[in-house]
């Protein structure tokens, strides 16, 4: 039995009609075990009378990177806030390290290691750089492992070493993007959860952002990667899901997938 951590009240209104329960593809199941660190099963999420998520049962294995790639609209953002505590699902249940997570308030989450950068980075934008980074590590007093995180962090983007005293409304989108998964990265997180890291840089950046992310998950996290750059998203991934109108459509391998006729017509703008 998964230990329950306290619950929210709940703030979404009743759904004034349900949607017929679309059918997902079979999926292999795996226990803790298996190393499975974050499990969800069957989630419906709903805004209000919308049913956004329609059963979705993903995996995230240590030491993993999944990717949940889709079409706008489709419920990848939608999925992320339902693991991170800012949309309840009404049904299903997310386990996270053993411990049954659905519906708890968003900074336990966080405690517990499961951080996110999130889509369009949010960022303090009158305060610094450090500031930012500093506010990832909020809940923490371990003085000395935030200065350890920090200086990972400033490793990993030496760009945020050298600006770390300027405002960070005041960078480059690209250096926004790291200031975000810096950020994350100073919650200690045991699961990395990345919404749209790509969206809106320069493709110098892109790349630059998806060499950092698989040298996160070298060092050890298992990242969780929403992307709509399907392609360089599957290039890193172990494993894919590809969500489309808020249900699993397909799950494989990251580069079955990319091989995938359906996939490439889809999202790789192939005819
Ligand atoms: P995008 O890449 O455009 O962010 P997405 O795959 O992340 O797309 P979601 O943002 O999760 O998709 O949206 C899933 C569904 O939920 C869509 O039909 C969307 O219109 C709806 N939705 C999302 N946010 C809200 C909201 N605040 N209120 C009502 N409906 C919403």
């Amino acid at each position: 039995m998964s230990e329950q951590v306290p619950e929210q009240p709940q703030q979404a209104p009743e759904p004034t009609t349900v949607e017929p329960e679309p059918t997902q593809p079979p999926q292999p199941r795996a226990g803790n075990g298996d190393g499975v660190i974050l499990d969800l099963d069957d989630i419906h999420t709903y805004y209000g009378s919308i049913h956004a998520l329609k059963g979705v049962s993903i995996q995230v294995r240590e030491g993993e990177i999944v990717t949940l790639i889709g079409a706008n609209g489709a419920g990848k953002s939608t999925t992320l806030r339902s693991i991170n505590g800012l949309n309840r699902p009404r049904e299903g249940t997310i386990t996270f390290k053993g411990k049954n997570i659905t519906g708890a308030a968003p900074h336990k989450i966080v405690a517990m290691g499961l951080a996110q950068s999130p889509e369009g980075r949010k960022l303090f934008p009158r305060m610094s750089v450090l500031e930012n980074l500093q506010m990832g590590a909020f809940q923490r007093t371990d003085r000395a492992g935030i200065r350890e995180d920090l200086e990972r962090v400033y490793s990993l983007f030496p760009r945020l070493n050298e600006r770390k005293a300027q405002k960070a409304g005041t960078l480059s989108g690209g250096e926004q993007q790291m200031v975000a998964m810096g950020r994350a990265l100073m919650a200690r997180p045991q699961l990395l959860m990345l919404d749209e890291p790509s969206m809106g840089l320069a493709p110098i950046f892109v790349e630059k952002i998806f060499e950092i992310v698989v040298e996160i998950n070298q060092q050890g996290t298992p990242i969780l990667l929403v992307e709509q750059n399907a392609l360089m998203a599957l290039d890193v991934a172990n494993r894919g899901y590809v969500m489309e109108t808020g249900h699993i459509a397909l799950t494989d391998d990251a580069k079955v997938l990319a091989k995938n006729e359906q996939v490439r017509k889809a999202y790789l703008g192939e005819e």
